[in-house]
């Protein structure tokens, strides 16, 4: 793994997909036991990885916990939805924040939310998703996004674009 400056740019969405394997296979790949990534760089993709592993659990599951909304009608039984899914997603691949939630999940885990439960679910996970893009860099410890833009530009926009299906 190269980090030379001219693809600086790339080292958080590249830190971001090894984080989304298991850490055993990680650990035992071949590549991170050859002595190509040095020492720093792995603590801090282990350290991005713990990370990015409780933002998934965290932040981007944040809209099945929060408060119920106000104006809701059925309060009760859009919180026992939203109770039921938290508790499968304990199941699920632990550490894709970005895909923590694909869109056929809404209507197969959430169709019974009211309507107005449902768009602002999906508002908050899409911010969810917005916030935690942002820090990405920040969590394995390289140049915020800022930085990393200006030197080089428009390359960051089509990972993010990639990223978040713009
Ligand atoms: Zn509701």
């Amino acid at each position: 793994m190269a980090k030379n400056l001219d693809i600086l740019w790339i080292l958080p969405a590249a830190y971001y997909d090894l984080s989304t394997v298991s850490l055993d296979l990680l650990l035992n790949d071949s590549k991170w036991n050859d002595g190509t990534i040095k020492t720093d760089v792995k603590n801090h993709i282990l350290i991005g990885y713990q990370k990015q592993t409780n933002a998934t659990l965290s932040q981007m599951l944040e809209f099945l916990y929060c408060d119920p909304l106000e104006r809701c009608t059925r309060k009760d039984m859009c919180g026992e939805v939203k109770r039921q899914l938290y508790c499968i997603t304990q199941e699920w691949s632990v550490n894709k924040p970005l895909e923590v939630m694909v869109d056929g999940d809404w209507e197969c885990f959430l169709g019974d939310l009211c309507g107005l439960c449902l768009e602002v679910s999906k508002v908050r996970f899409q911010n969810a998703r917005k916030e935690f893009w942002e820090k990405l860099p920040e969590i394995f410890g390289l140049p915020k996004w800022g930085v990393l833009v200006g030197m080089y530009g428009e390359a960051v926009d089509d990972a993010q674009a990639m990223h978040l299906g713009y």
